[in-house]
């Protein structure tokens, strides 16, 4: 049993569920395909609850019609019989009385999750209804029936593994199954989700439940590139990354994975493939236990909105126990933290998670005296046995001779170096990287 996922641009138009449906028919192995919302569609469910917790209805009214004349174009252009048009028509009527429905009712958090798993319900309804159309076999199966996270919202996989056999064992004879990214129950049985881009943690937790042969992510780009395209002209893609490797480059900022897509396939040795829908033939990137490939540096990602704290104390001079007490404090928060450098008299850490800053702040002081900035940015280099490329700290250091930098950590694991700077050099320090670290001709 393989996984394969697409993302929103993936499904974002209706020729692009044409080529979803002749990837998922290619071959004849059992497969659970798990679907993103259309593109654009998460984003404006977003504005619609932000306009609702600011009590604008009407701008929400606004934006729920847009998006319904989008999906109705949408079905009009995918779907050809009468039979599978009127399926369509029901489909989006549902899913846009029940937005309407929730004009009327005053608006709260759990409401607003509901909002946001309408795009992965829409949009796996009208694959579903194509499939049908095409007269194409295939199993609806509903992610809010196995996936789950728990009171601490992870993902609660030994209960999906459970769920998930059960249910596939009615379907001995099926072998293309359809499911939704991104969406789950809480402990209070409703409706959440895995943050944004989650539907790659989707489809890794459901590799990682099923032991599936390979997690394959089928995006708008060929694999893993060595740098952030969206920031660097010259980019290439990278063929083998272990998943320590691209654990560390999808939690520093390669939105190509969500920040913790790695571990559940990590966990249950799953090979995860990066591929292009838009180039099924491009080998994409391919992420295993191993660490493959040429020593040295291989792939640079930034991360932004990144707060550092540094805490002086002189007490900390000769003391032992005082890391400890830091540590509890970003525990009782549930924070955590992503850098950390020390010295005789200092500590610096990063986090990037600021939701109880203040607390935290107040409770430090007590440690000694505390210091705090915020608009940093990581940006995180690396590279299968990285340290044993001669000269490789000479290289990035040079590369970033520009730049103040704030913090470096190196030598925490063999794959990686992590230095943080100013937000506002982030694009030109990834560029300068690129330029010291890769030959380009
Ligand atoms: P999907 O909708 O399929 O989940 P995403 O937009 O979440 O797609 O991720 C794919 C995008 O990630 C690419 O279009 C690219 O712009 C961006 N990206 C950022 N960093 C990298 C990287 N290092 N390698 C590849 N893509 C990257
Ligand atoms: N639709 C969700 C989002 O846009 C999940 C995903 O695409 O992975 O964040
Ligand atoms: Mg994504």
């Amino acid at each position: 049993m393989k996984i394969m996922k697409f993302g929103g641009t993936s499904v974002g138009r209706p020729e692009r569920m044409h080529q979803v449906k002749d990837l998922i028919t290619a071959d004849d192995e059992k497969k659970i395909v798990v679907l993103s919302a259309l593109s654009g569609t998460t984003n404006a469910l977003v504005g619609i609850g932000e306009a609702l917790a600011e009590g604008k209805k009407d701008k929400a009214k606004q934006k729920i019609e847009e998006l319904q004349e989008h999906y109705t174009n949408f079905y009009m252009e995918l779907l050809t019989t009468k039979a599978s048009r009127s399926k369509a028509v029901q489909i989006i009527k549902e899913h846009f009385e029940f937005l309407t429905i929730i004009l009327k009712i005053s608006f709260n958090e759990a409401i607003n999750k509901d909002i946001l798993a309408q795009g992965e319900l829409l949009s796996t309804k009208l694959f579903y209804t194509l499939l049908q159309e095409l007269e194409i076999p295939a199993v609806f199966l509903p992610a809010l029936e196995f996936m789950s996270i728990d009171e601490n919202d992870e993902p609660e996989l030994s209960r999906i593994r459970e769920r998930l056999e059960a249910i596939l064992a009615r379907y001995p004879e099926d072998s293309i199954f359809i499911t939704q990214g991104y969406i789950c129950k809480n402990h209070r049985n409703e409706v959440d989700n895995l943050k944004r881009g989650g539907s790659d943690y989707s489809a890794s937790l459901i590799g990682a439940a099923v032991s599936a042969s390979v997690v394959e992510i089928w995006t708008d780009i060929d694999g893993m590139h060595n740098n952030d395209p969206r920031i660097v002209e010259q980019t290439r893609p990278i063929a083998h990354l272990s998943f320590d490797e691209a654990a560390e480059l999808a939690y520093f900022g390669a939105k190509i994975l969500h920040p913790a897509s790695i571990w559940p396939a990590q966990l249950h040795n799953v090979p995860v493939k990066l591929l292009n829908t838009m180039a099924p033939e491009a080998a994409g990137t391919t992420i295993t236990g191993a660490g493959e490939g040429t020593v040295g540096v291989k792939a640079i990602a930034g991360k932004d909105g990144i707060t550092a704290l540094k805490i002086k104390s002189s007490r900390m001079l000769l003391a032992y126990g005082f890391l400890r007490k830091v540590f509890e404090i970003f525990e009782k928060y549930r924070t955590s933290i992503d850098m950390i450098t020390t010295s005789e008299v200092a500590i610096s850490l990063t986090l990037d998670d600021v939701t109880h800053l203040k607390e935290i702040t107040a409770e430090l002081q007590k440690l000694g005296k505390v210091e705090v900035d915020h608009h940093l940015s990581i940006i995180c280099i690396v590279g299968n046995t990285i340290m044993e490329e001669p000269g490789v700290l000479n290289k990035i250091m040079g590369s970033l001779e520009q730049f103040p930098l704030r913090m470096v950590s190196y030598g925490g694991s063999r794959h990686n170096v992590s230095i943080l700077i100013d937000g506002k050099n982030k694009e030109q320090a990834l560029k300068s990287l690129n330029q010291g670290l890769f030959d380009f001709e």
